[in-house]
């Protein structure tokens, strides 16, 4: 029995918690388990969890009991290879890691009941041939997970902690949430959330629209351009090529190469976060305001992999622009490519048309960014600021940018402040 001290105690460091909280944000670590100090008797440990989570998985479906599955119960029945029905017991899963499991479970089917309710198709709940990750809810001496020094971390029901790789990032006394143990091929890792203090960005005063329908890069307003372009690895090939001649189905040999071909699928990924990261985080340092526009991934020209590649590091860029507070998106109708941004008039425009020349005032820019500038000026009017000024570099013929087209034709036109330089390169 818990007592009523115990459970204002509780009450009370909840509260606390939450008032430490507010106003920081959130941001999840990938921590890797340093598989050279894993001895075979804790890669078996670890392994099992995943094993075991399954089987408790499956046993609440098979049964119906996912609402009712009391998480002290250790013994699970499992249907075996041959269709049998098999009792095993829980030996690595800790009570807390089994808790956090069956209330996971018991959130999907909740989730999945709002998304029936809002009228989607919904498949009936399956069972599970492999279950990649393990909540681990208590981050505390006695809870499920401890972050013991700069390189170990102590699981429950492990004795001594486990070394692991890129804990520094985690910084000086972290205010660390909860975690996740992720398996991922043969390797293990820790996905821990930490609550951290939002970074305060310099104010730069300055704005910027971005064109993300490019082939190879990102277009900046002022003329900078970030370089996409990553290569699918010549190994990925080569592998892809073995895999499909020489191995049979089910064959040992074929599950080896699969797994050697994860790894690389996993290194490209990391190779397109990377990139994406990086001009995301360029763009949040050099610039106050971000406009860019909700546009499909125009038509790719260029080759297969490649297209694929680029797509989705554009599309990474994209949900993290959206993500951001400082940036605002254009809808994607907006005529981003055929509006001239001084005038008005639009021009029509083919793929292949690298200028922009505007027939009626004379404004003329490359395709691109200019349709970056467009979108600039597009988001600063739904954010209800003053569109940038775009003004001729000789004489002073002054543009009316409110009524269509009678104007004098400036030589040249430019954004006031126009910095063209090439700031990455891949
Ligand atoms: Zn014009």
């Amino acid at each position: 029995m818990m007592g009523e001290e115990k459970r204002a105690k509780i009450k009370q460091t909840k509260a606390e918690t939450k008032a430490r909280r507010e106003g920081k944000v959130a941001r999840v670590y990938k921590i890797k388990v340093d598989r050279g100090h894993l001895s075979k008797t804790r890669y078996y440990h670890l392994k099992m969890l995943f094993v075991e989570a399954k089987w408790l998985y499956n046993h609440m479906v098979a049964t119906d009991t996912i609402f009712t599955h009391d998480y002290k119960q250790k013994n699970v029945y499992v249907k075996n290879k041959d269709g049998e029905i098999e009792e095993r017991w829980i030996k690595h899963l800790s009570s807390q890691m089994r808790q956090s499991l069956v209330d996971r479970a018991r959130e999907n089917i909740y989730n999945l009941g709002k998304v029936k309710q809002s009228g989607r198709k919904v498949g009936s709940i399956q069972f599970k041939s492999d279950v990649f990750s393990v909540p681990l809810k208590q981050h505390s001496p006695k809870g499920t997970f401890n972050v013991v020094s700069k390189n170990r971390i102590k699981l429950q029901g492990i004795k001594t902690p486990i070394h692991v790789r890129g804990l520094k990032q985690l910084g000086e006394d972290p205010d660390i949430a909860n975690a996740h143990i992720v398996k991922h091929i043969d390797d293990f890792y820790f996905h821990i959330t930490v609550y951290e203090e939002p970074k305060e960005r310099k104010k730069t005063g300055k704005q910027v629209g971005v064109d993300l329908g490019i082939k190879d890069a990102v277009i900046t307003s002022d003329g900078s351009k970030f370089k996409i372009k990553a290569q699918e690895t010549p190994r990925l090939k080569k592998l892809q090529r073995r895999l499909h001649r020489r191995t049979k189905k089910g064959s040992n040999n074929r599950y080896k190469l699969r797994k050697q071909i994860q790894k690389e699928y996993t290194k490209v990924a990391n190779k397109k976060d990377d990139i994406a990261n990086k001009i995301i985080h360029k763009l949040h340092e050099e610039y106050d305001f971000i406009g860019f526009q909700n546009e499909s991934i125009r038509a790719w020209q260029s080759g297969r992999f490649g297209r694929s590649v680029q797509s989705s590091i554009l599309g990474r860029i994209k949900s993290a622009l959206k993500r951001s507070e400082t940036a605002v998106m254009v809808n994607q109708f907006f005529p981003s490519t055929q509006e001239c941004p001084v005038c008005h008039e639009k021009q029509a425009m083919t793929l292949g048309d690298r200028w922009y020349y505007c027939d009626c005032c004379g404004y003329s820019e490359d395709r691109d960014v200019k349709a970056a500038i467009s979108i600039l000026n597009e988001a600063l009017k739904i954010a209800g600021r003053e569109p940038i000024s775009l003004m001729p570099v000789e004489g002073d013929a002054s543009i009316d940018t409110e009524n269509s087209c009678n104007h004098s034709v400036p030589t040249s036109v430019y954004p006031e402040k126009q910095e063209a330089n090439e700031f990455i390169r891949w």
